[in-house]
């Protein structure tokens, strides 16, 4: 009899799911609102019913399933399943695994959204033939995940990776975690918006883009070669490769993996990325260094959340 692994990817709007034989061969995907109700408690309900549907549309008994990954868009203790603060979700303190456990009577392993999006690209994706790689998410903000010699590098409270509150400028912008001058105030789209309106205040010339102007917008206009644009996406590339090239000088990785909305403007952000990176970086961690774009889009994260459940059940071994 087959044996099933269900990876699990908690998102603020949707929550997706795949289900996987313990071979790694993705048999669906499938995904559910996100219910945020009264702090998220509903959601673990839904997760659980979803799961067992599906189960029984593929004829598949409880008995078949032997573990669920499941990511999450927060700070998670991966060694006690709880899930420390997620605010999207309105979790705090939260025992997923142990809720999730109640219901299946399976070992549930979870851990954070950006890491399981590394994880899966590590595993079928862009980096799948690198044992070491560091995966940046540029979307609303700016998440990462490192993978060193095959596995997930997360830290007892689960803060490795987290390159977008690295400091990137001592006392600049305040960040939403409280502290100034977070990579993430100025990369992706809030800092990119942020960006924009400050280089507004101060420009006399003619140009596409307006306060309000979303990130896409500004790429495009980049890309047209609009003065202002380009000067915002570069600034944008600068403090990126910075950050990058000190993460890739610690971490040594053979890949840098760029991953999230943002990255669909291709060559516009890659181009002045790689440029100044390579400026910045340690000559010896660029030996072996490439940079890739991201290849599972919003799967990564099912993808990571199922490898991760794998992984610590043994299936690889
Ligand atoms: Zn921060």
């Amino acid at each position: 009899m087959s044996k099933y692994v269900v990876g699990v990817d908690v998102g603020g709007t949707s929550t997706k799911f795949g289900l996987f034989t313990t071979e790694g061969e993705k048999m669906d995907k499938w995904k559910i609102a996100t219910d945020r109700k009264d702090n998220g408690m509903y959601l673990t309900g839904h997760i659980t019913e979803s799961i067992k549907e599906r189960f029984v549309k593929h004829s598949i008994s409880e008995g078949g399933l032997t573990g669920i990954g499941i990511g999450v868009p927060g700070f998670v203790d991966e060694a006690s399943g709880i899930v420390d603060i997620a605010v999207n979700i309105g979790w705090e303190n939260y025992p997923l695994s142990t809720n999730l456990a109640d219901a299946f009577h399976v070992p549930v392993f979870i851990n954070n959204d950006a890491n399981l999006a590394a994880a899966g690209e590590h595993w079928q994706g862009a980096g799948k033939k690198e044992a070491s790689i560091f995966f940046v998410t540029l979307g609303t903000g700016v998440g990462g995940g490192i993978i060193v010699n095959g596995d997930l590098v997360t830290g007892p409270s689960g803060t490795a990776g987290e390159i977008g509150h690295t400091i990137t400028v001592p006392h600049g912008r305040l960040c939403s975690c409280g502290r100034e001058g977070c990579l993430e105030e100025y990369v992706a789209a809030k800092g990119l918006q942020r960006s924009l309106r400050d280089y507004l205040r101060n420009f006399e010339g003619s140009s596409s883009l307006h306060k309000d102007s979303e990130v896409i917008d500004i790429y495009e206009a980049a890309k047209a070669g609009d003065a202002l644009a380009v000067d915002i996406v570069n600034e944008a590339a600068y403090y990126l490769a910075y950050a990058l090239a000190n993460a890739a000088t610690m971490i040594n990785p053979e890949k840098i993996v760029i991953g999230g909305g943002i990255s669909a403007a291709g060559e516009t952000l890659m181009r002045p990325l790689v440029a100044h990176f390579k400026r910045f970086v340690l000559k010896e961690a660029d030996k072996y260094l490439s940079f890739e774009f991201a290849q599972l889009g919003n799967d990564a994260g099912i993808y990571g959340a199922t490898w991760l459940a794998m992984r610590r059940l043994g299936c690889f071994d």
